[in-house]
């Protein structure tokens, strides 16, 4: 069931125009969103509102974009090259994400940031007001729009945050917390990934919004707003189908011909702090000093996906990554074999699907994480009910998929001790916990959080005249 009329709203558009000798093109984005929602988005009237990924330099160029895209029922937000630093490299990316997820010596609490922030969210206003039917179901995303609801006059408003929600004491940190909260409020109906995420947000409203009344959150007051936690998925059975592809399989051939002997600790992440590589690398470095019968026998084949380059903390998190991979390499490597394999770079889903394939273990090391894709999809991924998941205990994911390996991410020798037991583990138990993961990835898959969603969306609003 699903509702005839949607407008997702979300930072970016699922595709991305780029500029050509000839004028512009349009490619496929494949971040996560935008795979999570394309079942919805395939839909006749469903639309899109978003940043077409390009800053274009006069109304002609404008125009050439929203003729592009009008096919493909995407509506672009334009923001000058000011507007998208403030906004998203600086509000969102150097405030909101380091305090959301525990790191607040990274935010840079700039007033200019919060201006751009308020100037993009009521941009992308303006763009759903002109655009939106008033009884339609708009659907906005994630912590770069939370001001948006302020700047609409629609009322049958939801919102997914995607990414962790902090506790109330970290949250109140931001000098314009009330703002927030009170723009947010305005929606009807609020998803959170976790319980965790759902009981903090709460308890920050509680304390920080300047509408809060007793009846804020029960829906069976007319102002009652409904605030629940789905966990987002992915749509695990074309993973399994990719894995089986012949050219998939062949790469997974190679990748097992290329670490002949060798045992394949994998990790994929964008390159993000909040992600752990560098306790990863940690963890891995002080396993090698401590068992040293695995050296020669095991590699760190790490993945790491670039990402907010423009960001002060991230260029330099790079650094320290780079730096730590080179000192582990140059202690620890032999003449024919490197400890670890680090490639920065983005992998297509066949690659990235073959090198989920090959691994014996997929090692994941937020130190705080909304949920976490990449281990759902090394479950997806194990078509033969082996290889071991360690999972941090930070990462939303571990509310469900509880029969990995859990670890905190700050104990480098409890990491350690983990990468053992999984190297070491005995096949039946590899089995048996796979194979529960299984049932957990295949059983709640993208498709049946869509429903949940809907069904949701659907209670609430039944009285609206959706037709379902
Ligand atoms: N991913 C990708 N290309 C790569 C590596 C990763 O498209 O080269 C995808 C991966 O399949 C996953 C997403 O990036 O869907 C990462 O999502 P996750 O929830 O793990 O972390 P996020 O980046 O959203 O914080």
């Amino acid at each position: 069931m699903k509702p005839e009329n949607i407008y997702i709203v979300s930072n970016r558009l699922p595709v991305t125009i780029m500029r050509t000798e000839s004028g512009f093109t349009v490619t496929q984005s494949n971040g996560g969103l935008a795979t999570a929602l394309g079942s919805v988005f395939q839909q006749q009237n469903s639309y899109w509102i978003g940043w077409p990924g390009i800053i274009v330099d006069n109304e002609e160029e404008e125009q050439l974009v929203k003729e592009l895209l009008e096919p493909l029922r995407c509506i672009p937000v334009f923001l000058s090259q000011q507007e998208f630093d403030g906004y998203y490299n600086g509000f969102s990316n150097a405030i909101l994400w380091p305090l959301f997820h525990y790191h607040p010596g990274h935010c840079i609490f700039n007033e200019e940031y919060w201006l751009a922030y308020r100037n993009v969210n009521s941009k992308f206003g303006s763009v759903v007001s002109a655009h939106v039917p008033q009884d339609a179901f708009l659907w906005i995303h994630d912590y770069q729009l939370m001001l948006l609801p302020f700047y609409i006059k629609h009322s049958n408003l939801s919102y997914f945050h995607h990414i962790h929600f902090p506790s109330q004491e970290v949250f109140g940190i931001i000098p314009w917390r009330s703002d927030l909260l009170d723009a947010l409020l305005k929606c009807r109906h609020i998803v959170f990934q976790t319980e965790k995420d759902r009981v903090n947000f709460k308890d920050a409203c509680l304390k920080y919004a300047s509408k809060a009344h007793p009846d804020l959150f029960n829906t069976h007051s007319p102002l009652g707003i409904k605030v629940s936690a789905h966990p987002i998925s992915i749509d695990a059975f074309d993973f399994s189908q990719t894995v089986q592809k012949e050219v998939v399989q062949k790469m997974t051939q190679e990748i097992h011909q290329i670490f002949a002997n060798q045992r394949i600790i994998l990790s994929v992440d964008r390159l993000d702090y909040s992600k752990g590589i560098l306790e990863r690398l940690e963890a891995f470095r002080l396993l090698l000093k401590d068992f040293p019968q695995y050296r020669e026998k095991l590699v760190l084949l790490m993945l790491v996906v670039p990402s907010r380059s423009d960001v002060p903390s991230y260029e330099e998190h790079k650094r320290k990554v780079d730096e730590l991979v080179g000192n582990i390499n140059s202690e620890y490597a032999s003449l024919g074999w490197r400890p670890v394999h680090y490639y920065y770079q983005q992998v297509n889903r066949d690659t990235l699907c073959a090198y989920y394939a090959a691994s014996d273990v997929c090692l994941v090391t937020s130190l705080r994480d909304g949920l976490n894709l990449v281990s759902k999809e090394y479950v997806a991924c194990r078509t033969n009910n082996n290889g071991v998941l360690i999972l941090s205990e930070m990462a939303g994911a571990a509310e469900e998929l509880t029969y990995a390996l859990k670890i905190h991410p700050y104990d480098f020798k409890q990491m350690v001790v983990a990468m053992v037991y999984a190297l070491e583990m005995e096949k039946s138990e590899e089995n048996a916990r796979m194979t529960a993961l299984k049932k957990k990835v295949f059983g709640y898959t993208v498709f049946d959080w869509l429903d949940t969603i809907f069904q949701e969306v659907f209670c609430m609003y039944d009285e609206l005249k959706y037709s379902f």
